[in-house]
């Protein structure tokens, strides 16, 4: 008799729970990782991405999306993410994809982009496609920002955001949504969102007359850089006993994996962008957007899970839009 593979430890906590399994519901999301190409390479980045990185979608890769979209009845959001997602050759062609399609799309910008040679009208690009930008932003401090995401990117990330509330972004009444995410420096959990909002808006307001929609927390996840990180400090168990002693069964429900669907710049399928990073697969014969006739295949379909997806499900939760709880 062959016995069953041990659970993980967040498969472990649904199944106290009475939540197990894990499966997916239509995708509404299509996040899509157009390369790990980055103008910055922060200690805290999850999938490694920098300047000496070269793997980046091709233009193939980016026509069998648009077919799959264009034809698509439930999609509602493109969320373009990387590396710094503006310097794939074909981020324009996207927006528009989506732009035809209806959908909210999203552009996770680390902001420094923006200042960068060759992007001098991309700040106007996106406001004009009314693209919703999701910026990171980790303290309201220089000291601490510079610390995580390296010298004099406090500097360039507020120059950049003044130029986008210039432009009409983060202001009331423009319909452009300038989103700030707050992820913690070190190996705890970030505090309640609705209590740090009002904290970045005064001292972003009385600092540099800054305005911005939201502000969305993450928490760290235990993957890649930032797992490298916490073994280094001999922080690693510490820090998974923390995400498992706060598991909080209200946010399952509300998980990203359920509705997201991640394609990674090769075309290869995952249920998340940390699996992505994981390299850990969508269900076995749907590994890339060839093996799909339609994005909604995936529906009822299990999702990978691992002791990572604990950083989803700590304290308020945690996704790419910020608390789920
Ligand atoms: S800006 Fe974002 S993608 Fe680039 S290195 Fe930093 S965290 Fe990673
Ligand atoms: S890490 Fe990914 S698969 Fe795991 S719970 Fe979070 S979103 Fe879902």
């Amino acid at each position: 008799m062959i016995s069953p593979l041990p659970r993980n430890s967040f498969d472990s906590a649904l199944h106290r729970n009475g939540l197990e399994p894990l499966r997916r519901s239509p995708v509404t999301t299509l996040q899509i990782n157009v390369g790990l190409v980055c103008n910055q390479a922060c200690h805290h980045c999850h999938v490694e991405a920098g300047p000496t990185r070269t793997e980046t979608m091709v233009l193939a890769t980016v026509e069998r999306i648009e077919e799959l979209l264009t034809s698509d009845p439930e999609v509602e959001v493109l969320d373009l993410t990387g590396g710094a997602p503006e310097l794939n050759p074909h981020f324009r062609r996207l927006v528009q994809c989506g732009r035809r399609s209806g959908l909210r799309i999203i552009d996770r910008c680390n902001l420094t982009v923006l200042e960068e040679p060759g992007q001098e009208d991309t700040a106007e690009f996106l406001a004009a496609h009314q693209v919703e930008i999701v910026a990171s932003l980790p303290c309201y401090l220089q000291e601490n920002v510079d610390r995580q995401r390296g010298g004099g990117v406090y500097e360039k990330s507020i120059s950049a955001l003044q130029n986008l509330n210039r432009l009409g972004y983060g202001m009331p009444g423009t319909g452009l949504i300038l989103n700030l995410v707050y992820n913690p420096g070190g190996a705890s959990l970030p505090p309640p969102q609705a209590e740090l909002e009002p904290s970045y808006r005064r001292e972003l307001r009385s600092r540099f007359g800054l305005e911005f929609t939201n502000l969305l927390t993450l928490t760290n996840m235990p993957i890649r850089r930032f797992a490298d990180f916490l073994t280094r400090t001999g922080q690693h168990s510490a820090y998974l006993s923390l995400l498992a002693n706060h598991f909080n069964p209200a946010t399952v429900a509300e998980l990203m994996c359920r509705s997201l669907l991640s394609v990674g710049y090769d075309g290869r399928l995952y249920d998340c962008d940390f699996n992505q990073m994981l390299a850990l697969p969508t269900s076995q014969g749907r590994e890339t957007i060839w093996h799909l006739d339609s994005l909604q295949e995936m529906v009822g379909l299990p999702i990978a899970t691992g002791s990572h997806c604990l950083g989803c499900t700590a304290g308020a939760g945690s996704s790419c839009s910020g608390a789920l709880a």
